[in-house]
């Protein structure tokens, strides 16, 4: 099995984007980040944009109706079909079973989920750090605040419930981003993408 069609999961701040980029250039695959479009329509100031933006503004998640078809349309374009890495979708129970209704109409599974773990000083520290560097709407302390618990309520158990496929590989984002990386890569070698 290799490694063409995977998950990134984890808490606001533990590092989603960064190793995103790194995985997508190790398997060859694209990095579809549901937050990084959502942004772009924000700034783009499109139909989508307007009707995300306060979700985004305010740390909410955008309902599962805009998500979804988004990702639905993001998944059939042709530099999808080969493979993906998800980053950030899905983030509800609801959006799990979207996918796996997309993926089964694709004839097609996941290789693997790759939880990204950070205690909660850490990601508020690094997010904190962030928003003086990038400046993004919804980096302010209450948001952040906000986005951790909607995360804990929200996202938190698709842990268990991928944990249950057999899909979940749970590598410590805590570290120097090569050796993060490093510790991704050798986790999904060495087990769920493993020849
Ligand atoms: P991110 O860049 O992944 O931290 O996402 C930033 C924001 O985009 C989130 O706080 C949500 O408002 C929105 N968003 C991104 N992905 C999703 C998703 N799968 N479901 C709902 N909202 C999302």
């Amino acid at each position: 099995m290799s490694c063409q069609r995977l998950l990134l999961i984890g808490p606001p701040g533990a590092g989603k984007g960064t190793q995103a980029a790194k995985l997508s250039e190790h398997y060859g695959i694209p990095a579809i980040s549901t937050g990084d479009i959502f942004r772009k329509n924000v700034s783009e100031q499109t139909e989508l944009g307007k009707q995300a933006k306060v979700f985004l503004d305010s740390g909410e998640y955008v309902p599962d109706s805009l998500t979804n078809a988004l990702v639905r349309d993001r998944l059939a374009q042709p530099d999808a079909a080969g493979g993906f890495l998800l980053d950030g979708y899905p983030r509800t129970v609801d959006q799990v079973a979207e996918l796996d209704r997309m993926l089964s109409a694709a004839d097609t599974r996941l290789d693997a989920v790759v939880l990204i773990t950070a205690d909660r000083e850490q990601i508020v520290a690094r997010l904190l750090r962030r928003a003086a560097e990038q400046g993004r709407s919804d980096d302010t302390e209450d948001v952040i605040t906000h986005r951790i618990q909607v995360y804990e309520a929200q996202t938190a158990p698709l842990i268990e419930l991928y944990g249950k496929r057999d899909l979940l590989v749970t590598v410590d984002g805590i570290g120097e981003v090569d050796a993060v990386s490093q510790r991704i890569f050798a986790a999904l070698d060495g087990a769920a993408c493993a020849a």
